[in-house]
């Protein structure tokens, strides 16, 4: 009787400190722009979509972060500073200057979008990498004292991309955005990783559009979920079954596509895209709690 009122308080102790767990819950996760791409038409990314669905679209460059007890992140840093305010063709090749049609202001980067929602820059713990595209790892620079984590394959990538993907730079990849972070404090994954060991920020490996893309799960206080494909899943019409036109590995990266939908459809989760013109247009520039 004495024995199982000791082994009944234990139980009760493992369950209080279960349950702390639970409560390190994300607070909020912020969806914001690196300013806009466009607008060129979507054939130039998209070459699949049909006559009767081509049009020409202005496109986010999308940013999250994710304020949880244990730590600020972000995911993804967006275009570098340089390339603001007009300032494209000092950076980036004037080719993609001319077709991505960057109209970043400078309050756009990301250390002004901390900002504005009450954090700064230095007070970042984690930075999360999607992939090495210009696009997406543009400012790792600005977080020296972060832990920035990315698939190793993709610092392989970013570090000699192969020929068809672009290795002249600047191209898609542009050694000015990983070479002052040469020695920063990298986290590399091979594979899916649970960031704060409570299941509330799942990086998810989806690989494809470059070879260690990776994209992130989120469990909200309000016990929803939220699916951060970044460029797994460019726009609605990949989902509808037109591939991405630029693609490390078409296999791998349909693999992508078809593992987030069919989580979004078992779990009920909510699926952000990295360039959707509509999708940001109701959905960006806010809070998800
Ligand atoms: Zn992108």
């Amino acid at each position: 009787m004495k024995n199982s009122g000791i082994a009944a308080a234990l139980l009760g102790l493992l369950c209080l400190a279960g349950s702390s767990a639970v409560f390190a819950q994300v607070k909020g996760v912020y969806w914001t722009t690196s300013g806009m791409f466009g607008p060129f038409p979507i054939t130039g990314l998209i070459p699949t979509v049909p006559k009767d669905r081509q049009r020409d679209v202005t496109i986010p460059v999308s940013m999250w972060i994710i304020d949880h007890p244990k730590g600020l992140v972000v995911f993804d840093t967006g275009n570098n500073v340089a390339v603001s305010d007009g300032n494209c063709k000092s950076y980036w090749a004037a080719g993609l200057c001319d077709f991505l049609k960057p109209s970043q202001k400078r309050s756009d980067v990301i250390d002004e979008q901390l900002k504005k929602v009450g954090f700064s820059a230095d007070k970042v713990k984690v930075v999360i990498t999607s992939h090495t595209h210009l696009d997406h790892v543009g400012n790792i620079a600005m977080f020296p004292n972060a832990i920035h984590v990315f698939q190793k394959k993709e610092l392989y990538q970013g570090w000699w991309p192969e020929k068809f993907q672009g290795r002249s730079t600047p191209g898609t990849f542009v050694m000015g955005d990983i070479m002052p972070a040469r020695e920063f404090n990298y986290l590399e994954l091979d594979g899916d990783y649970d960031l704060f060991g409570d299941g509330s920020v799942l990086i998810l490996s989806t690989p494809g559009h470059t070879l260690g893309h990776q994209s992130v799960k989120i469990k909200l206080a309000s016990g929803g979920s939220i699916i951060m494909s970044q460029d797994a899943i460019w726009m609605q019409e990949n989902l509808d079954g037109y591939p991405a036109g630029l693609n490390y590995s078409v296999q791998a990266y349909t693999n992508s596509v078809n593992r987030l939908k069919f989580m979004r459809d078992l779990e009920g989760a909510q699926l952000f895209m990295a360039h959707d013109q509509d999708q940001y247009a109701a959905k960006g520039g806010r809070w998800y709690k």
